[in-house]
């Protein structure tokens, strides 16, 4: 398989041509959400990111093995080595069992992305399933001399892992992937923990032990704990991808520590980096400001759903949404404003609309050359966007394009022959549908039907008043006994008419 697709690896800070280690199969593996609360906008990004890649390599041809994981422990409160586990503190507030907690936003995390119109992974593999595992990825590093015990917890001892970097000419430096040093590694860590256990402040958590009110716990050779939270991707990703695997994903906000640390216990473990190219999504800001429960502008995707949030004017769709996120480049910032989304739901309905439209235009006997030439070369401008590190706000530019040319044809200002016409509505669904992701949504909400619904209902109330009032009984007595036999219930009161609907 010899595809054209190129993909910016965040490792080599360049775009690398795609080869899979094992053509025709891929193996990708995306950090998933850690299941405390409800999904927000900082989740709908990766999701919708790496939903493109898993469609369009599948689209390719592919057979791709998509693994994100659901962290269930061990990601401890700041991404840091000290403080509360997550999900655990969330459990105590709520004075529920953690799992109940894991389970609850597991399954809130699934409407949000169902209706975003995300695909499901191939496996979702959860942190707690898989301790045994990541025990082991802790003895390796611990028997290649590259980690050590202290006070029943274990840490990555980052000089021995430089300095054996050193002596084996590996470019593998902890900070080979973010860019860091070390001195400023250990200068950003010093404000957050202590030195405490640890040889140096910049050394990560492998396994820690567990204080006595914790309760998600596990026995270990070491003590009773429970593995540091950037294990599991490790841990998993070799499971169930192998030691070397094509494509690992996330935001760019995992690149510094999870993904770093990811590399030097894949490195330590195994002697060998496993990932071929690590893809980052960028970040998400709300009128210009970091999105961040601090700010007061914290909008989960429920209430961008419902449009229950002061800084929101109205409620957007989760296509909406999605077109939004499309419409800039993946590794772009995206900046979510009222404006912007209301123009993203506009041009949403600008395409759906062509889309359609499409299906009532006829063919002639022959195209007109503008139409030909809209019409030929659409199909591969959008693959050319795609592959070129999945460019969509180009491929969404080329299908306005095409917009252009459907509007004209419905108005009878353009003629296409029936070839062309196949084409162009191939074309356009394969884009926006199965590699964009988008559908068409329902018009309106129940709440507009049901409006819809009353107002029919008063105009056919009226019919049997008019009837009536005209002694014409035998149109009103077919009014009442219709109704009656679909169910509704129609009653004469002094205050006027009132119906209900018995079913
Ligand atoms: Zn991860």
């Amino acid at each position: 398989m010899d595809s054209k697709l190129v993909i910016y690896n965040t490792l080599t800070r360049q775009k690398e041509r795609f080869e899979p280690l094992n053509a025709p199969h891929v193996g990708m593996y995306v950090c998933g959400p850690t299941v405390y609360g409800d999904p927000h906008l900082g989740h709908a990004r990766p999701a919708i990111t790496f939903d493109l890649v898993f469609r369009y390599l599948k689209h390719l041809g592919y057979k791709v093995r998509y693994v994100r994981n659901i962290t269930d422990v061990g990601h401890l409160e700041h991404d840091a080595d000290e403080g509360e586990d997550k999900i655990a503190k969330k459990a105590r507030l709520e004075q529920l069992e953690p799992m109940e907690i894991a389970q609850y936003y597991t399954n809130r995390y699934h409407a949000a992305m169902d209706a975003l119109n995300v695909l499901r992974p191939s496996i979702e593999p959860h942190a707690s399933g898989h301790i045994i595992e990541q025990q082991q990825l802790v003895q390796q590093i611990l028997d290649n001399g590259l980690a050590y015990e202290s006070n029943g917890s274990i840490y990555f001892d980052i000089e021995a892992y430089n300095k054996r970097a050193e002596s084996t000419g590996s470019q593998f430096r902890y900070g080979v992937l973010s860019g860091r040093s070390l001195e400023n590694i250990k200068d950003a860590s010093r404000e957050l923990d202590g030195v405490g256990e640890k040889k140096n402040q910049a050394d990560f958590a492998l396994w820690k032990k567990a204080q006595p009110e914790h309760i998600m716990r596990w026995p270990s050779p070491w003590s009773d704990g429970f593995p540091g939270w950037h294990c599991e991707c490790t841990a998993m990703g070799r499971k169930y991808l192998g030691e070397e695997f094509d494509i690992h994903g996330g935001g760019m906000d995992l690149v510094f520590p999870h993904h770093e640390c990811e590399i030097a216990q894949a490195v330590g473990s195994m002697g060998h980096q496993a990932v071929k190219y690590w893809m980052h999504n960028n970040m998400l800001t709300i009128n210009g400001q970091k999105m961040g429960k601090s700010y007061n502008n914290f909008i989960t995707l429920e209430q961008f759903f419902t449009g229950n949030h002061p800084l929101l004017e109205k409620a957007y769709s989760p296509m909406t949404i999605r077109f939004f996120v499309l419409s800039a480049h993946y590794r772009g910032t995206v900046d979510f404003s009222n404006e912007a989304l209301v123009a993203a739901e506009k041009g949403l309905e600008k395409l759906l609309n062509a889309i359609s439209d499409l299906e009532r235009v006829q063919a002639s006997a022959e195209c007109d050359a503008e139409t030909k030439k809209v019409v030929t070369e659409l199909r591969q401008k959008c693959y050319d966007a795609m592959n070129d590190d999945f460019a969509t706000p180009q491929v969404i530019s080329y299908l306005f394009e095409a917009c252009t040319t459907i509007n004209k044809l419905v108005d009878h200002k353009a003629t296409i022959c029936a070839d062309c016409l196949k084409e162009l509505k191939e074309t356009m669904s394969l884009f926006a549908f199965d590699i964009l992701g988008l559908k068409a949504e329902n018009k309106g909400s129940n709440d507009a039907r049901e409006e819809a619904f009353g107002k029919v209902m008063d105009m056919v109330l009226e019919l049997r008043a008019k009837a009536k009032a005209d002694k014409d009984w035998a149109t009103s007595d077919k009014i009442r006994d219709e109704l009656a036999a679909a169910g509704f219930e129609v009653k004469d009161t002094k205050d006027g008419v009132t119906w209900k609907l018995n079913k």
